[in-house]
């Protein structure tokens, strides 16, 4: 059985003072939510104050990107290291502002995925097409191809440890939701593309998230299909009552 694990993705919003505020909260609020995982990405610079208010809490850590290399000159960047140094458990990789704004590559996001699997932090390796791709009828190639890059070189011990985030670009911060039946469309195919690359009890573990405009009152519904096994929250992790809604609707 895979757990529902409830994501936050806070991008670059919160200061120290707000981003403590909302994962004490979170934390107060998650004490009878015992058949789901909850999880708060703030962004790196709070990571540190976030895990101290974290401790002993049920609900843990995640970072919003890392590098793919040890350590030495690469100006900006943060290890896998750095992040276990924290206290984060997961990282999110591959998300669609980092390949379409920041122009990561389906390479990198591959690094990235071994760089975490080695270290023992999580990766949450986002795919998801963008508007003009769907409408061209090139939904399943993209996610194909995203996902084919992502998992080249991971063993299938570790495939259990990887968490999928399926996110439309054209859902994303737009209030423009996936029905459920679109998402477990993907949801679907995803599992069928680790059955035919690993196992179907591999894949049967792997959770695979839905992210873009959810929120509580359309979470139940895509959370009710059968492979959606969670969400990648934006938005709506931005306040405690709706990160919870969401987490409640699992
Ligand atoms: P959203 O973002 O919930 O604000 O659409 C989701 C995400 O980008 O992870």
């Amino acid at each position: 059985m895979r757990r529902y694990l409830i994501a936050g993705n806070w991008k670059m919003n919160t200061d120290r003072s707000t981003g403590v505020a909302l994962a004490t909260a979170i934390a107060e609020q998650a004490t009878d939510l015992k058949d789901v995982d909850l999880l708060v990405c703030p962004p790196s610079v709070y990571l540190a104050p976030v895990a101290q208010a974290l401790a002993g809490k049920a609900v843990a850590l995640g970072a919003q990107n890392m590098y793919f290399e040890d350590n030495g000159a690469f100006t900006g960047e943060l290890s896998a290291a750095m992040l276990n140094d924290v206290g984060a458990e997961y990282v999110i990789l591959g998300h669609s502002e980092r390949r379409h704004v920041l122009g990561e590559t389906d390479q990198e996001v591959n690094k990235k995925t071994l760089k975490a699997l080695e270290a023992g932090i999580a990766p949450i390796v986002c795919v998801g097409e963008k508007l003009e791709e769907r409408e061209a009828g090139e939904t399943a190639a993209v996610n194909r191809r995203q996902f084919e890059a992502a998992f080249e070189g991971v063993t299938p011990e570790q495939v259990p440890s990887v968490v999928i985030a399926y996110e439309p670009v054209w859902a994303i911060g737009t209030g423009k939701v996936a029905t459920p039946e679109q998402a477990e469309e993907v949801h679907a195919d995803l599992r069928q593309l680790l059955t035919d690359r690993y196992n179907a009890e591999i894949a049967g573990q792997v959770r695979i998230l839905y992210g873009g405009s959810m929120k509580p009152g359309n979470a139940a519904e895509l959370l009710s299909q059968p492979n959606v096994d969670g969400g990648l929250i934006g938005g709506a992790a931005l306040k405690a009552e709706d990160f919870i809604g969401i987490a409640k609707a699992a």
